[in-house]
Formats: structure tokens, C-alpha cells, sequence
């Protein structure tokens, strides 16, 4: 498939060191751009600048290096195809916010933080669902300036479309959204800030994105993704494949998590844990090779790697099989 249209990205939002549910997602991302002969793309998801640091993306891509994750398009590639940082795309972002709000896909909200918390309480007491309950879709032209007037500074919505979003995961089947559910959310904070939703929904499309796999933790957003693509003009056939990876549980049944610091992989690296022994590792964390082989390189899960030996169960991590398959590297 040499040179197929393929195009495959890992998104990380590098707020410490990339842990091993991180690394698991890279991974498949990688497989799965190797093996159709695509393009893996690795883009640096860091709107949040309080939160990702030049450090901790520095760090990102040297762990990606280490064990021997290749990409195409990222940090350090050069030209146009990166370094793929979103806090040097925000003008980008900014632009598609404009338009949308411009042909009618988002209004500005006015509503304070203390407001929306008193209704929130109010919703919850009567029963509604949780979420923003529209109130600013339909201002008059004097509320709005009546609001302006106080000097209120608003954040720009993203107007939820009635209906509900169904789309077929590669891993989960089909999956359908009920728009009750999925209230209209913020793309532009009232700093002017452009939030992940919009960015990683302008990213895809503007980069050609055809595959998204990624933590299931991701899943409720998909909707939200899939909406702000329609509004760029994006067209059912043309929207990325989305396939949600099962969570990755600790022995003690809860998920993996970066709040966990010996997960990370910084922490196995310290340790003497080889990169081959990691990469066997976690590429068995949800993936099966078939025919009982547990032993194998990169090369060989870049050549073996569909998304339909994907599990759909939640994998769970062993320290003594990681530890055993370290050994014999
Ligand atoms: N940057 C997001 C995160 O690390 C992931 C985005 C995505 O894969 O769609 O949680």
C-alpha cells in the first residue's frame, strides 16, 4: 500500500510525561500508518499552555524516538510538515471561529461563570439535563448591547444542530448521540482563547486527518468533533474514521492515569525496561498478533496491524509479563 492517502495522527496533550495508555494509542496510531503505507502525523495538542509545557513536549518526542516510533509530519520534521503546535496555530483557529459565528454555527454568550453555576443548580434540582441551556442563542439586538454596555465579555458557542450524531466506530460499531445530550459548548473562551474542540476538529480537517484512533476516553467528544466538521463543510464520506481504544485498567481495575507517575514511560526507562520489551508490551494491550505469537518486533506489528484484531474490552496491565518479556529481549 505504498503511498496510500492514509493519514494517521497522535495528538498528545503532553501535561507530564506520556505514560503508557499514551504510548499504547501511539503505537496503534503508528501500526496502523505503517502498515496501510500511510502518513503518521504527530501533532502537539498544547491550546492549554498552563498545563503543556516546552519541556514536556520536548520530552514527548524523545520517548516517541526512544522507541523507535517514527513520524512524518511533527516536531522537528522542518518545511511544512511541522513542528504541528497548536498554541502557533491559534490565529487558524481564530479565523474558523470568526466564520462560523459569521454564518450562524456559533453565537456569543454573555452568561458569567456565577450565572451558569446558579443555573446549573436549578437544572439539577428540576431534573433537566446538565449543560448549557442555550439561553443566549436568540438575543435581541438590545440584549446584546445591554450586555455590552455592562462590559461583559463574551465566550463564543458552538450552536449544537437538533438530531443526534451516529457514526461507525472501527472498534466499537455504531454509536449514536442524542443531541439533548450534547449541549452547545465553547470554542472561544472570553479571552479570545480557542479551546481543544475547535482546534483538534480544524486540525483533522486541515490536515487530511483519514483515521483517528484514540483513548475511549475521547468518545463523548466525537459528536461534538463531528458537528464543527459539518459546519466547515465537511461531508459524511469525507469525515475521518474514528476507532475508540478500550481503556487500559491497572491489577486493581482502575484506569490507567497520568496521576499515576510510575506509569509513565520516563519512570520504566530509569528503570532499565528496553524499549523492544515496552513496545511487545503494550502492543498486547488491546491488540492480538493471532496464533498465540507474543513475541515480536516493530517491524513486525507495522506489517501484522489491523484494526480489526483491536479488542473491545478493557486490557489490563501486568507488571510480571512486561517484567517477563523484558527478560528474554
Ligand atoms: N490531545 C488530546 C489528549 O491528549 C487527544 C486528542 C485526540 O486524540 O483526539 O487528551
Amino acid at each position: 500500500a505504498e503511498g496510500s492517502s492514509v493519514r494517521v495522527r497522535f495528538a498528545p496533550s503532553p501535561s507530564g510525561d506520556l505514560h503508557v495508555g499514551n504510548i499504547r494509542t501511539a503505537l496503534y496510531d503508528w501500526a496502523y500508518a505503517r502498515h496501510t503505507g500511510g502518513t503518521f502525523v504527530f501533532r502537539i495538542e498544547d491550546t492549554d499552555r498552563s498545563r503543556v509545557t516546552d519541556e514536556y513536549i520536548a520530552a514527548a518526542a524523545e520517548t516517541l524516538r526512544w522507541l523507535g516510533l517514527d513520524w512524518d509530519e511533527g516536531p522537528e520534521v522542518g518545511g511544512d510538515r511541522g513542528p504541528y503546535q497548536q498554541s502557533q496555530r491559534m490565529d487558524l483557529y481564530r479565523e474558523w471561529a470568526q466564520r462560523f459565528l459569521d454564518e450562524g454555527h456559533a453565537y456569543r454568550c454573555y452568561c458569567s461563570p456565577e450565572e451558569l453555576d446558579e443555573r446549573r443548580e436549578e437544572q439539577k434540582r428540576k431534573g433537566l439535563p446538565p449543560g448549557y441551556d442555550g439561553r443566549c442563542r436568540t438575543l435581541s439586538a438590545e440584549q446584546v448591547a445591554a450586555f455590552e454596555a455592562e462590559g461583559r465579555q463574551p465566550v463564543l458557542r458552538f450552536r449544537m444542530p437538533e438530531g443526534s450524531t451516529t457514526f461507525v466506530d472501527a472498534i466499537r460499531g455504531e454509536v449514536t448521540f442524542d443531541h439533548a445530550n450534547v449541549p452547545d459548548f465553547v470554542l472561544v473562551r472570553a479571552d479570545g482563547y480557542p479551546l481543544y474542540t475547535l482546534a483538534v476538529a480544524v486540525d483533522d480537517v486541515l490536515m487530511g486527518i483519514t483515521h483517528i484512533l484514540r483513548g475511549e476516553d475521547l468518545l463523548s467528544s466525537t459528536p461534538r468533533q463531528i458537528a464543527v466538521y459539518r459546519a466547515m463543510g465537511v461531508t459524511e464520506e469525507r469525515t475521518p474514521v474514528f476507532g475508540h481504544l478500550p481503556f487500559v485498567m491497572g491489577q486493581d481495575n482502575v484506569k490507567l492515569s497520568k496521576r499515576n507517575g510510575e506509569v509513565s514511560i520516563a519512570w520504566y526507562r530509569r528503570e532499565g525496561f528496553l524499549p523492544e520489551a515496552l513496545c511487545n508490551y503494550l502492543a498486547l494491550l488491546g491488540w492480538s498478533p493471532g496464533e498465540d505469537r507474543e513475541d515480536f518486533t516493530l517491524e513486525e506489528m507495522a506489517r501484522d496491524f489491523t484494526i480489526e484484531r483491536v479488542g473491545k474490552n478493557p486490557a489490563r496491565f501486568d507488571m510480571k509479563k512486561l517484567e517477563a518479556i523484558n527478560g528474554d529481549k
